[in-house]
């Protein structure tokens, strides 16, 4: 899937919807649905990594991603801190108790991310990682991580393309 946008807030809007999308894994649904499958089956953290060029719009997307979670908090590019975690307490019915924002760009050795206790993080399925960067880690990153790939279109102008997308999720519409 793959998304043109024109300007930061419709990159944001992508992040939002995708956001809420992720929480409904937590609103009660008859057996049989594809999305009641995806929640049965989930044991271990939901994990998005986002990869692309500096300024492609990683953070602003995980802005975006953040309001549609319910958090309140400003998500900062972090530059200084690897990683940051934010509670999410939404209204509607989620198993999603925590959204961790991790930045591997000044990251040197996989070993950095691990002794920060990243294996407990992305086991527990209370937990939706988004990882900016994230190609600096594959190695140590769950299967079916959803990946986000950013690019730098012109000033304004930004791709994202979603692979491995599952079908619960479908489309993003940036304009409604
Ligand atoms: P990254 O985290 O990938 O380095 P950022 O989100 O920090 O990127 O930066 C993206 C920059 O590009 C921001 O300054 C933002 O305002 C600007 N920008 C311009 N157009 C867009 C767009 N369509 N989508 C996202 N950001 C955009
Ligand atoms: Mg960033």
């Amino acid at each position: 899937m793959e998304y043109l946008t024109s300007n930061p807030s419709e990159t944001k809007k992508i992040g939002e919807k995708l956001a809420k999308k992720i929480l409904h894994f937590g609103k009660p649904s008859k057996p049989g649905q594809a999305q009641y499958r995806a929640r049965r089956m989930r044991d271990s953290a939901f994990v998005l990594g986002l990869v692309g060029e500096l300024g492609g719009g990683k953070t602003t997307f995980l802005q975006g991603f953040a309001k549609g979670l319910g958090i309140k908090e400003k998500i900062l590019s972090p530059s200084f801190v690897i990683m940051k975690r934010f509670d999410i307490k939404h209204k509607t019915p989620t198993p999603f108790k925590a959204f961790y924002h991790i930045d591997c760009y000044r990251i040197e050795k996989v070993k950095e991310i691990l002794n920060l206790d990243f294996k407990e993080i992305i086991s527990n399925p209370q937990n939706i990682v988004a990882i900016e960067w994230a190609d600096r880690l594959w190695k140590i990153l769950p299967k079916d991580t959803l990946v986000l790939e950013f690019e730098f279109k012109n000033r304004s102008k930004r791709k994202v393309k979603i692979r491995n997308i599952p079908l619960w999720i479908s489309t993003l519409d940036k304009n409604s």
